[in-house]
């Protein structure tokens, strides 16, 4: 039988074999090898005897992970960071300083904070906000300066979804590019390059991972210029992750595929089930008909996800002793671990967006968000029912 190449396997076999196969190392080790080396011998100066010279420039461990994920994601090129905050400080640093940025308003807070209090506070950028859901707004916040468009979707914490498709059209009408941040999707619901996008980033820290015990980031691109501007900040800036955390995030990548369907399953029964509970004002859940979105955004998911929020009826005080009485969700920042966690954005993840903000956007004091796990779904409503109990809300 003919031999397939790697980028004619499905996006399942791929995860687990794109970046390394055991022909690579001489021990022929079917797991890759760690390379810790900070550095690589040289042939004759200045003339690298393999494709390795030092490891900001780039690693074995690294250049298999980008590898890995430029493939599931449909890229050219992957270049991984630090963190995913690292890959956006990036991304952002790569632009020319004075250009203008435009940022859909519901987004993770700390990307809220790189942007405002980083990159516009310092005059790098000039920075709009916009309610991507009003095409109208979008268009006029164009200025003849703007290169980039800010995009999360499913957003953080609301689980907005919005039409990758559309935005990246009205960006590319206007001469502006696309980023995406994948992180809540991960390139199992969704591929951002194959709807328009020009570049997509990931919080490798969450699902790609999927294990929480590494902070990594990654960009992926087709875009010959962003692959330039990206490998240059990694060896000018050198924001670059650990050979052993790139090792751990392709471990955590082999699994993905079936992570996510035990994610994206639980997800679902446990939307329901809260959005049926009398305590339970509102979920945020892109599955649940009740969400606000479009049918053709939603097109764009190969499922809504494992992410929801919900707003409980009782008072503030309530909300936080629900989140502190659950068990087997942990009480923690983050999300996209084989564990459950429970957050409270508005002192948590989205403590440095400023108060009226907040407010208008609907993140308030009673909003939870779930990050759900793959333990047995039993157990974990069984848990968010002693919550409310606990929480005097049964
Ligand atoms: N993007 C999203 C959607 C996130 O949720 C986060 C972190 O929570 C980040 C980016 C930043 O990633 P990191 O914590 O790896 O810097």
């Amino acid at each position: 039988m003919k031999k397939r190449a790697a980028d004619e396997w499905l996006p399942a076999t791929q995860a687990i074999h794109v970046g390394y196969n055991a022909d690579d190392a001489k021990s022929a080790a079917v797991m890759p090898p760690l390379v810790l080396s900070s550095t690589f011998r040289q042939a004759s100066p200045g003339e690298a005897q393999s494709e390795f010279s030092y490891s900001r420039v780039s690693n074995p461990n690294r250049a298999a992970l980008e590898s890995n994920v430029a493939a599931l994601e449909q890229a050219a090129q992957g270049f991984a960071f630090a963190s995913g905050c690292a890959a956006a400080s990036s991304i952002l640093q790569s632009l020319p300083a004075g250009s203008h940025v435009i940022a859909g308003e519901d987004i993770y807070g700390g990307t809220y904070r790189l942007l405002e209090d980083v990159f516009a506070s310092n005059q790098h950028i000039e920075l709009s906000w916009v309610d991507l859901s009003d095409t109208k707004a979008l268009h006029q916040a164009f200025r003849s300066n703007t290169k980039l468009l800010w995009l999360e979707s499913p957003s953080n914490p609301l689980l907005r979804i919005h039409s990758i498709a559309d935005v990246a059209a009205i960006a590319h009408q206007h001469a502006a590019q696309l980023v995406v941040d994948n992180t809540f999707a991960t390139p199992v619901l969704q591929q951002p390059l194959t709807l328009g996008a020009d570049v997509v980033m990931h919080s490798t820290t969450k699902y790609l991972n999927g294990h929480s015990d590494v902070i990594g980031g990654i960009v992926l691109t087709s875009d010959d210029v962003w692959a330039e501007r990206l490998r240059f900040a990694q060896k000018a800036i050198g924001a670059v992750p650990s050979p052993f955390d790139c090792y751990l995030a392709l471990r955590g990548i082999k699994t993905l595929f079936v992570r996510m369907k035990q994610h994206c399953t639980n997800a679902e029964t446990i939307a329901q089930w809260l959005n049926n509970h009398a305590q339970v004002k509102r979920v945020h859940y892109p599955g649940l008909s009740t969400h606000d979105k479009s049918s053709k955004a939603l097109a764009q998911m190969t499922h809504p996800g494992a992410m929801l929020s919900f707003v409980l009826k009782g008072s503030a005080a309530q909300c936080v002793r629900f989140a502190q009485a659950t068990r087997l969700f942990t009480l923690a920042e983050s999300l996209g671990g084989v564990e459950s966690l429970i957050a409270h954005p508005a002192t948590m993840t989205h403590a440095s967006v400023p108060i009226e903000r907040r407010k208008r956007l609907g993140i308030d004091d009673n909003l939870l968000r779930l990050s759900v796990g793959i333990e047995a779904v039993d157990d974990l409503i069984a848990d968010l029912a002693q919550a409310f109990a606990a929480a005097c809300l049964s």
